[in-house]
């Protein structure tokens, strides 16, 4: 405001509320600062978790590349070309197990974990973990010792994913502990509480981890020689899966050095579950062995398709192949197959559309139809059962489980 010389100015607001106004100011910006540092932090956040996606994908995928050159070099022994393979396995399943991750991260941070609750008696739980953290366990020359209660303890939750928070500790517990420690898991009824304990021997958590150690990709010392990497996501998850269960999880370390426990409080479900109802289940086939079967494989990566097509011949069935929708249905006209493991994703003509018209052709009601997909949400596999799928295989699928389907197959 410009003033004519020897005016005087009235203000409208009284000199207190000027200062209120700019307190106000200085506030707000006080607020915008500490978002614009948030944005920044979070930004932060994302390009270390791209490079340390990065680097752990491409470490199982270097193994992977060896041992396949090793395999073309040909004229090796049968032990050779067993241990080769065994490596490009192992890979996989850790790749598989990266992924997998993934995809429960990007559920975890839209909410759409579910889990299926029914009692669920921990021993059983213990044993599945276990035998999954096994080879690593193995590997590193651990030895583990389990203690479990001598009544059952029962819970209410999903067995499966019970199974992954224990996995993941243990695992945890393996990949963080020196060569040749020790891991203890214990499981045992603390008032109305499961509990189950978990600790190693290995490098601890310094006290300035400690409290954030269960944020999302929340890492230790990336520098330490680790036997396998990670993305920071897992005690993310076993945290979240654990509240999903009504319950909590704790970690305790005296310091680096010192090693580790994790513990995982879960409500007791005192009363034993009432005997299932069994009859309207449908009743369990014994497995028979798959005699041959005619497969019709519709995959638009031709490696995908062969290598498909050469286990499938192995285990001596009848195979066609198609790359695309129409070439499938051109098939189909006068080729009646058992079963049909099909692609989603397929250029023109998707997946799905493919299910439906196969389905619509004459004498192909009773013909199985599996999506053999990297598609695996729960969306997913409803979308595929709506579609007149009769399974929704996740790719890489496990060889075993298909030959089971092809043996239920007809
Ligand atoms: P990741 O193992 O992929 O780094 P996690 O969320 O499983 O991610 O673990 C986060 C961090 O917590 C790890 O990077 C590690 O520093 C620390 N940590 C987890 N478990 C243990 C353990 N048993 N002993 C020592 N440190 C651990």
């Amino acid at each position: 405001m410009v003033l004519p010389q020897g005016q005087l100015a009235v203000m409208d607001d009284p000199p207190w509320e000027g200062d209120e106004r700019h307190r106000r100011l200085e506030d707000e910006l006080a607020a915008t600062r500490r978002r614009l540092a948030d944005l920044e932090e979070s930004d932060r956040q994302i390009h270390e978790f791209l490079a340390t996606l990065a680097h752990e994908l491409r470490n199982p995928l270097a193994p992977i590349r060896n041992a396949v050159s090793l395999l073309r070099l040909g004229g090796l022994s049968a032990a050779m070309i067993e241990w080769y393979s065994t490596v490009i396995d192992r890979q996989l399943a850790h790749l598989t197990r990266l992924v997998d991750d993934l995809l429960d991260v990007s559920r975890i941070s839209s909410g759409k974990i579910t889990i299926h609750r029914e009692p669920v008696e921990m021993a059983p739980v213990v044993e599945t973990a276990v035998d999954s953290s096994r080879p690593l366990i193995e590997a590193r020359k651990h030895t583990l010792e389990i203690l479990l209660p001598d009544e059952p303890l029962q819970v209410e939750g999903d067995p499966t994913r019970l199974s992954q928070i224990l996995l993941n500790l243990l695992n945890n517990a393996a990949k963080y502990t020196p060569e040749g420690g020790g891991i203890r898991l214990a499981v045992a009824r603390e008032g109305a509480q499961a509990v189950v304990r978990v600790a190693d021997t290995g490098l601890g958590i310094s006290a300035e981890l400690l409290p954030r150690v269960f944020d999302l990709f929340t890492q230790g010392d990336r520098s330490l020689d680790r036997a396998e990497g990670g993305l920071g996501i897992g005690l993310a998850l076993v945290r979240r899966l654990v509240e999903m269960h009504g319950g909590s999880v704790e970690a305790h370390s005296a310091g680096p050095g010192c090693g580790s426990e994790f513990v995982v409080r879960l409500p007791w479900l005192a009363a034993p579950p009432a005997p299932r109802d069994s009859s309207g289940e449908r009743e369990t086939q014994p497995l028979q062995p798959a005699g041959p079967r005619r497969v019709l494989v519709i995959d638009d990566n031709r490696d995908a398709a062969d290598m498909m097509t050469v286990l499938l011949e192995l285990w001596g069935h009848e195979v066609r192949i198609a790359h695309h929708g129409l070439e499938a249905l051109d098939l189909a006209a006068d080729y009646r197959p058992d079963a049909v493991l099909l692609d989603i994703g397929l250029p023109g003509m998707d997946g799905y559309e493919v299910a439906k018209r196969l389905r619509q052709l004459p004498g192909w009601d009773g013909v199985m139809l599996v999506a053999v997909t990297g598609y695996g949400q729960d969306e997913d596999l409803r979308r595929s059962r709506e579609t007149g799928f009769d399974h929704h295989l996740v790719k890489p699928v496990e060889p075993l489980k298909l030959e089971c389907l092809l043996a239920s197959a007809r």
